[in-house]
This record gives structure tokens, C-alpha cells and sequence, in this order.
């Protein structure tokens, strides 16, 4: 096997930039995640300018870790219904588990502002498996109240992938929280940059043997490739809200959208439409024969009370 490593390196010079072990360090901390995040392979030096943005990095790690160790308390899991497109008054066919930080000191942080720092610093893990709890205790109380139809999805961060032990983890909540196993949907992105296909493959087996389904994320959001689709064994193909957005724009878009469903549907996936808001975009998906959609149009995540009293028993 051929290994391929970049070194990414930020550097302080003392006593130009401080002159305690701690400071340095902090800076240099601060030096290293800017040449991660220019494209890492790369040497950044320590500028005072980055500092305002970097302290705040810094802030919401210490913030971030705090809430974590604070049995979570500061996180909460809402719930944006997924509707069947196809049915007579578009029925709810479950929901996607998005995770909200209403953090004390900081405010409420979307989780574009704290996923990809959380992924960093490994607390996705954790994290990821407190949304994966709460979203499986709820689907099971949805399924014992009535619902027995309702299923969740739930977003996996590629560094929960790479976890040795994530199929005993994902196994554990299952047992843990009694959920049907078919009612769980596991997302993982498309542009998680995957290309060791059989590793990946063989999670999803292990996954696909119990029951639980694999859905493609975001695809056609910038890191589209056809590979992924034709090597992925997923079940559920999730389109991009700018695909959804751009099945309006002209014939060109069209058709690539209408193929794309449709060579979902011969791969034997279902396809669910990201992002919908406007009528004008329900009836292209419904031409196309698009069977499940999800968007402002229908619903906004909300939290699980708000599901329970407009869509529970
Ligand atoms: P995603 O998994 O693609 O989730 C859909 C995002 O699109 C959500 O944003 C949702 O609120 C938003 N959305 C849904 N319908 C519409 C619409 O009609 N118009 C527009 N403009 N937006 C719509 P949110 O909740 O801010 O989450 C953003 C991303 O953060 C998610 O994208 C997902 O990648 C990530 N994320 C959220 N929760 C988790 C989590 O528990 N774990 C991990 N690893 N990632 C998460
Ligand atoms: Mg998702
Ligand atoms: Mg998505």
C-alpha cells in the first residue's frame, strides 16, 4: 500500500511573538490551523492580523469542549420532516436529525460554524453519537406512538467513519434505544473526498446486513462524481439544494437532474430532493418522478416537541 502524507506547520518567533511557553504555543496552534485551512501541504508563519478570527477559534473549542463534557446539555437535536411527494396531502415519511448549539457564552452556533472545528479537534465523535442517541429514542417513540412508518436520518462526519470501532458504536445505540433498525438512515457526504471505496463498502455491509440504510448527501454540491455513485453501495441518494435549485433554470439542468433520478432508480436507490422551497420546484420533481422531498417549503427543522404536536400521534 502506498501511504501519502503532506505536513502542514505553523511557526512563532520568539521573542517577536511572545515570550511564555504558553503564548507561543497558543500562536503557534493558531499558525498551524491557518495552514490547515489554506489547503494544508504548507508552512504558515504567525500573523497578529489572523489573531481576532483565531481567538475566536479558540474560544469555541474551549466552549465546545466544555459543552461536551457537560453531558451536552447546550445541544439539541431538531427535526426536519421528510415528506412523500407522490401521496395525497404529502405524508410524512420521517424526519433528518440536525444537530443546534445554543452555547451560554456564545450564543446559537449553526452547525456550519462548529462542524468542521468539531471534526478537527475529534468531538465530532462524541457528539455525533449524542445526535445519533436522541434521534434514535425519539423515532422509537414515534414508531410506538403510531408511526410505525416514520424513519431518521442521521448525518456521520467521514471522522466518525474512520472511527476503528464505529460499526460496534452504531450497533450499541441500536440495541441501547430499541430503534428498528429499518427505520435508521445513516448520511455521509459526498464530499467527505472518500476513495477508499472498499473500506467504506465494507461498513455499509456490516450496516446494510442489520437493516439500516446508507444515504448520499449533498450530492451535486461541488465534489460530485459519478464514481462515488457507481461504487458507493448506498440506498438513498440525496440531491443537492442547488441541483434542486438549478431543475429550474433551463433544459440543460433539466435533464441532467432527470437522469440522475433516474439512474439512482436503476442503481436501485431512492432519491430525495434537498432544499425545496417553492412550488415551482415541486412540480419539476414531481415531472421528473421524484417521490421524496425535503425543504423550507414543507417544513423547517424544528424541535422534537414541534414534530410531535404536528405530525405525532
Ligand atoms: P445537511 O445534512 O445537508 O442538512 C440539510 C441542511 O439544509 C440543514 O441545515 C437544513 O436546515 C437546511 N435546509 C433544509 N431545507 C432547506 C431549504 O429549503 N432551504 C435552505 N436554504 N436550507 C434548507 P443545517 O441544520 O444548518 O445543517 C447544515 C449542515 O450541517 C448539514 O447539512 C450537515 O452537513 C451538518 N450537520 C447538521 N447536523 C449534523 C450532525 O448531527 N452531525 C454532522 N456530522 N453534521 C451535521
Ligand atoms: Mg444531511
Ligand atoms: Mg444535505
Amino acid at each position: 500500500t502506498d501511504y501519502y502524507c503532506t505536513m502542514s506547520m505553523g511557526v512563532v518567533r520568539f521573542p517577536a511573538d511572545g515570550d511564555t511557553v504558553e503564548e507561543l504555543i497558543k500562536k503557534a496552534d493558531i499558525a498551524l490551523y491557518a495552514a490547515k485551512c489554506a489547503g494544508k501541504n504548507r508552512i504558515e508563519f504567525y500573523d497578529d492580523n489572523v489573531e481576532s478570527t483565531s481567538y475566536k477559534r479558540l474560544d469555541l473549542e474551549k466552549n465546545m469542549r466544555n459543552a461536551t463534557r457537560n453531558a451536552f446539555s447546550e445541544f439539541e437535536v431538531y427535526f426536519q420532516p421528510i415528506v412523500n411527494i407522490t401521496k395525497e396531502g404529502n405524508p410524512c415519511a420521517g424526519a433528518e436529525a440536525l444537530i443546534r448549539w445554543n452555547s451560554g457564552e456564545l450564543g446559537l452556533i449553526p452547525p456550519a460554524d462548529f462542524i468542521p472545528l468539531a471534526e478537527y479537534l475529534g468531538l465530532i465523535n462524541p457528539i455525533g453519537e449524542f445526535v445519533l442517541r436522541e434521534a434514535c429514542i425519539h423515532c422509537k417513540y414515534w414508531n410506538d406512538m403510531g408511526h410505525p412508518e416514520y424513519k431518521v436520518n442521521v448525518n456521520l462526519s467521514v471522522v466518525q467513519l474512520l472511527q476503528n470501532d464505529i460499526v460496534e458504536r452504531i450497533a450499541h445505540v441500536i440495541e441501547e434505544t430499541r430503534i428498528t433498525p429499518q427505520n435508521l438512515t445513516l448520511e455521509v457526504t459526498e464530499s467527505m473526498q472518500l476513495q477508499d471505496y472498499t473500506y467504506y463498502n465494507k461498513i455499509f455491509y456490516d450496516w446494510k446486513r442489520k437493516g439500516i440504510q446508507i444515504a448520499i448527501d449533498d450530492f451535486g454540491s461541488g465534489y460530485s462524481s459519478l464514481g462515488q455513485l457507481q461504487r458507493l453501495r448506498a440506498d438513498v441518494l440525496k440531491l443537492d439544494r442547488s441541483f434542486v435549485c438549478a431543475g429550474l433554470q433551463g433544459t440543460r439542468e433539466r435533464i441532467v437532474i432527470e437522469n440522475l433520478v433516474n439512474m439512482a432508480f436503476e442503481l436501485g436507490m431512492e432519491v430525495v430532493c434537498e432544499g425545496v422551497e417553492t412550488q415551482a420546484q415541486v412540480n419539476v420533481l414531481q415531472d421528473i418522478g421524484c417521490h421524496i422531498a425535503q425543504g423550507y417549503y414543507y417544513y423547517r427543522p424544528m424541535q422534537a416537541e414541534a414534530f410531535e404536536q404536528l405530525l405525532g400521534p
